[in-house]
């Protein structure tokens, strides 16, 4: 494929804006080579500036579930327009989305919107700090919550109790109040509360793994979590950014049958518009301003456009009863199919799948947490990855994220794409 105008572009880009891009995973760092630009998407299906059509499996990193375009949101989105952009008051299509957030999702009544899944798991912690008037919150190697400070934290060496940032700019004295434990361990997290006694906000996990390639939870683990919280008064936050209205309609809350208190929301509930949101019962949102004390406020939150999008969106998903399942089946399609011609072609590899999220391992050992992940073979991962370019086929420019199905894909597409596999496997 000829990438010649992306390229140019990127040039042009580089020189102002940092990197070309405005999101850092977006500049192929991981995979090398120039970032692709986009002209226009339908669909399953992205064109990009030189004319090549390209299979997606990225699709906004999650967003666009029902596939690009799609006509029911981009129409909503343009009677909305036509009537003003912003006004900073409150208009009646925010109760209309919030409610039927409301009814889609277990456990919560109230639901707050704000402009990204950063802002959205920001503030969550926030109000789990003001609601229970501890400082501490434990987040799991791995996960992903957003960019704001508390969550740009790793292990120190070896120590477990206290993070060090892993951006500079993060200061020592936000980092002393993240502890990092291991996803899928539970007696790391038990060990991590009891050294950190009453101290403990909250828990904030994202309940299938999604930025560390896919990583589902043991059996049991988040049920063994919701117990520990409960028994130490501490919140669990889950941060559905990911997972809310693609994994079932009451996302992983509804598919694990585990309650959380907060719950976080972005990707899909915006359908494609930079959207936020973060809910609980009324007991926990009450004590948010201008009801309570917790402070949280915004600009464009709750954005007519961004309403009308994500609103268009989950009313698509709400009434399309086969929808999840849909989607699952064709992801496990993909999951067998491409498994089938890796082992054909004598290539280890580690497929994990929830859902219609998936994400293909180079590694032959099972890929439970961070560490799993991170042994897998990058230089395999690149060769793929632009194996599958060079043939049409999209998926993410790092070894670290999960493919999103959307329901725009076909049969056709999908068979398109394991054959693609089969293609790039023989030169692995
Ligand atoms: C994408 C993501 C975020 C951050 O959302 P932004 O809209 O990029 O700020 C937070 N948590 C999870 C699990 C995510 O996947």
């Amino acid at each position: 494929m000829i990438y010649k105008r992306s390229s140019a572009l990127f040039a042009e880009a580089e020189k102002v804006i940092p990197g070309g891009v405005n999101s850092p995973v977006r500049a192929f760092k991981g995979v090398g080579g120039t970032p692709i630009f986009v002209k226009e998407a339908k669909g399953a299906y992205l064109f990009d500036e030189d004319g090549n059509r390209l299979i997606d499996y990225i699709n906004s990193w999650g967003p666009m579930i029902l596939g690009h375009a799609h006509k029911p949101v981009v129409d909503a989105v343009v009677e909305k327009a036509k009537k003003g952009t912003s006004f900073g008051m409150p208009t009646e299509i925010e109760t209309k989305i919030a409610e039927l957030a409301v009814l889609m999702v277990p456990n919560i009544d109230k639901i707050r919107f704000v402009n990204s899944g950063t802002e959205a798991c920001m503030s969550a912690v926030r109000l789990a700090r003001g609601f229970t008037g501890k400082d501490k919150v434990i987040k799991f190697a791995g996960c992903y919550h957003g960019h704001s400070d508390s969550f740009l934290i790793q292990a120190g060496s070896g120590a477990s109790t206290f993070g060090t940032p892993n951006s500079p700019g993060v200061t020592q004295g936000t980092a002393k109040d993240t502890l990092l434990a291991k996803y899928n361990d539970i007696a790391n997290v038990e060990q991590l509360i009891k050294a950190n006694n009453n101290e403990i906000a909250c828990v904030i996990i994202e309940p299938v793994a999604g930025n560390m390639g896919c990583i589902p939870p043991k059996e049991g683990f988040l049920q063994a979590l919701r117990s520990l919280c409960d028994a130490h008064n501490i919140l669990l936050i889950f941060d559905e950014v990911m997972t809310g209205f693609r994994l079932a309609k009451g996302g992983a809350q509804e598919l694990f049958n585990v309650k959380a208190d907060i719950v976080c929301f972005g990707k899909v509930i915006g359908g494609g518009l930079p959207v936020g949101a973060f809910a609980a019962r009324n007991e926990i949102m009450n004590y948010l301003a201008p009801l309570g004390p917790v402070y949280q406020a915004g600009t464009l939150s709750g954005n007519p456009l961004a309403m009308a999008a994500g609103l268009a969106m989950i009313s698509a998903l709400n009434n399309d009863a086969e929808i999840f399942k849909r989607l699952e089946e064709k992801t496990k399609y993909l999951h067998q199919g491409i498994a089938n011609v890796l082992t054909q072609n004598n290539v280890v590899y580690t497929i994990n799948r929830v859902g219609s999220m998936i994400s293909v391992h180079f590694d032959e050992g099972a890929v439970t947490d961070f560490d799993t992940a991170a042994k897998g073979n990058n230089d395999t991962f690149k060769k793929f990855f632009h194996g599958l370019l060079n043939q049409g086929v999209y998926i993410a420019p790092s070894a670290f994220e999960t493919w999103f199905i959307t329901d725009a894909l076909t049969y056709e597409d999908l068979d398109f794409t394991i054959n693609a596999v089969n293609q790039v496997a023989k030169t692995l």
